[in-house]
């Protein structure tokens, strides 16, 4: 299939701290797409945008559109009629690019883990998808964890309040 066929750019992920360091002036540009499931990741991602979560300040924010993007977050159990979506908004974004599932929905199917005439099963089973944040659903606090490991930014307290 031709679902996003380039996952996790090579140039990206040699060069994502040199190029870009994850830091409140040049941030990490993120686009998120839901593909399905119960919402509730896309919710904590949601929720990960506002306070008391600092995302400019550990070096990430959110953008409306894939073109302005660095990174896809895909949450969701990965519909079949999402998959033209997703693969637009893949196409759409400049190079270098990566592409992160958030959730199990995403990365294994979750509960949707039968591929069936609805979903695919995750995308892992598609693709070869470098970076996972697990979770059913992973807090705003682990996706910016997550985030931060990848891209060697820090998580201060501020950052990632406890819960
Ligand atoms: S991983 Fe869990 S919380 Fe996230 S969309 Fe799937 S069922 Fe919902």
């Amino acid at each position: 299939m031709g679902l996003i066929h380039a996952v996790f750019d090579g140039m990206f992920r040699q060069a994502r701290q040199a190029a870009k360091p994850p830091g409140e002036r040049w941030p990490v540009w993120l686009f998120h797409v839901d593909t399905g499931g119960c919402g509730g990741c896309g919710m904590e991602l949601q929720a990960l945008a506002h306070l008391p979560y600092d995302l400019r300040g550990a070096g990430f924010g959110f953008v409306e559109t894939p073109r302005a993007a660095d990174v896809l977050l895909v949450t969701g159990a990965v519909t079949w009629a999402m998959a033209p979506v997703l693969q637009a908004a893949w196409d759409a974004m400049p190079t270098p690019k990566g592409l992160i599932t958030v959730g199990a929905c995403a990365q294994n199917g979750g509960p949707f883990f039968a591929e069936n005439y609805a979903v695919m099963g995750g995308l892992e089973r598609k693709v070869s998808v470098d970076f996972s944040i697990p979770g059913c659903p992973p807090t705003p606090a682990d996706v910016l964890a997550g985030l931060s490991a990848l891209f060697g930014g820090r998580v201060g307290a501020a950052a990632a309040p406890a819960r």
